[in-house]
């Protein structure tokens, strides 16, 4: 019989009623044996995430502040849930390890990870289920990064022979024995890699939409749901902002070739998404020009003109030169004649801005040499876009209908998407104007 790894995100968890929801899922297929939880998400807009409280009390606990209003909040949320839902079971020990091991040594990932272990406990508890660490599976380099090839054979010695599991999402250890997170969304790898060892032949993503929509829900109303996308557009949207799948949930599950289908814990029926492999055939399928548009907030490009720099050999060299001395890599570079514009991550750019202005000067001693900050990067994905031409001008089009300035465009050789920069305060306007020209001109 198949295995389905299961993953359910934070929301689908945050309160008694979501885990009795959880259970019916999982109950109602038997191949749905192998359970990733997150932490008990928002239960209502202004609610407060666990894993968030739970940084907040590493925050205090270092600052040697006292903690324990905000711990007694996280108790108190996994104490409802336990007993809203009748499980015979007491987390008290462990909450008391838990605020003794961070009054003693307040480290962020232990803290973090701890939203995704309790919660795993309870959710074993509640169906049943044998409770795997992932500390004892999920294996981290000492940098930090993870190792596939012990994780995939942990995970395997680990499960086999045990019918059933939950294993935490979000968190493994170091090969030293430290506890360490995933980034932020992480829940989403951790159930990747356990479909990659388990060799699932699905990878359910179960959260509170139902599958990967045209756009963020929270700029546009009610977007059309992608009903299929390859994992090469659904990278491209992750990265640029679509937050629905960790960008790092995707390359475990497409070496291995199974597909990953989001689906939505509040409307089981729904078909959601299903994520297919780039050379899925969609000749059957009809489908918009685009799949989807995802933007994302917090870029600077420093912009450089020069007359005749396009003849000066080694000039681009220096620049990028200039910016891998300072650890900084770059997102675009589009570039004319004269004039090269190269945007960055403001954040990482920050620290270093001075000095990366002071080695382009003295490098290659530019005319004009300035930084724009307040960019917000814009994602236009679509496998269909290579064979369709005029996708670029009806871009240029909806943006120019709205007076919205684009500042940069960028096309990937690959023509799967395009890249346009504008200010950050017209990024959501932009979406609904690309929204608008693609989708829902194109379904009447
Ligand atoms: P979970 O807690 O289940 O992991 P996330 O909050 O990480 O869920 O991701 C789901 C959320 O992603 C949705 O509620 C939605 O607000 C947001 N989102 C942003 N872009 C998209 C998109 N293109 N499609 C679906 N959801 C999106
Ligand atoms: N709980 C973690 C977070 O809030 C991980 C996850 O939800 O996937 O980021
Ligand atoms: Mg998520």
């Amino acid at each position: 019989m198949g295995v389905k790894v299961v993953k359910f995100g934070g929301s689908s968890l945050a309160d008694a009623n979501q885990f009795k929801k959880v259970a019916a899922i999982i109950k109602s297929d038997d191949k749905r044996r192998y359970v990733v939880p997150s932490a008990p998400g928002k239960r209502f807009s202004e609610d407060i995430k666990v894993t968030d409280m739970l940084y907040k009390c590493a925050e205090q606990a270092g600052s040697g502040i006292d903690f324990s209003e905000t711990f007694g909040m996280i108790k108190d949320r996994y104490n409802g849930i336990i007993s809203e839902l009748g499980i015979d079971m007491s987390l008290d020990d462990e909450f008391d390890s838990i605020e003794s091991e961070l009054k003693s040594r307040p480290a962020k990932d232990f803290a973090a990870s701890r939203g995704e272990y309790l919660n795993g406990k309870v959710l074993a508890s509640y169906l049943g289920f044998e409770f795997v660490d992932a500390a004892d599976v999920i294996i981290f380099d000492t940098k930090g990064m993870l190792l596939l090839e012990e994780t995939v054979k942990a995970v395997r010695e680990k499960l086999s022979g045990l019918p059933n599991a939950v294993i935490p999402g979000f968190y493994g250890r170091t090969t030293e024995g430290y506890v360490k997170t995933f980034s932020r969304g992480g829940s989403d790898v951790t159930g990747s890699i356990i479909a990659n060892a388990v060799k699932a032949e699905i990878y359910e993503n179960w959260t509170d939409v139902s599958g990967f929509l045209v756009t963020d829900p929270r700029i546009v109303e009610d977007p059309d749901v992608i009903s299929l996308i390859t994992y090469r557009e659904l990278r491209e949207l992750s990265y640029m902002g679509a937050t629905v799948l960790h960008e790092e949930a995707i390359f475990p599950v497409r070496s291995a070739g199974i597909p990953i289908n989001i689906k939505n814990t509040n409307k089981p029926e729904d078909k959601g998404t299903m994520i297919v492999s780039d050379d899925y055939d969609f000749s059957t399928e009809a489908s918009y020009t685009i799949t989807g548009i995802a933007g994302r907030k917090g870029f600077s490009t420093i912009n450089i003109e020069k007359a005749m720099m396009n003849s000066e050999t080694g000039f681009g060299m220096k620049v990028l030169k200039a910016l891998s001395d300072n650890g900084i890599s770059f997102e675009h570079m589009p570039s004319g004649i004269d004039t090269m514009s190269i945007t960055v991550d403001s954040a990482k750019l920050e620290p270093v801005r001075e000095k990366v202005l002071a080695q382009i000067r003295r490098d290659v001693n530019p005319d004009h040499l300035e930084i724009e900050d307040g960019i917000a990067l814009l994602a236009i994905v679509g496998r269909r876009m290579k064979n369709t031409r005029g996708t670029v001008a009806r871009i240029f089009a909806a943006l120019a209908h709205a007076r919205i300035n684009v500042k940069m465009i960028d096309q990937g050789s690959s023509e799967l998407n395009v890249i346009i920069g504008v200010s950050e305060h017209d990024l959501n306007e932009a979406i609904r104007r690309i929204y608008d020209m693609f989708i829902n001109s194109e379904k009447q």
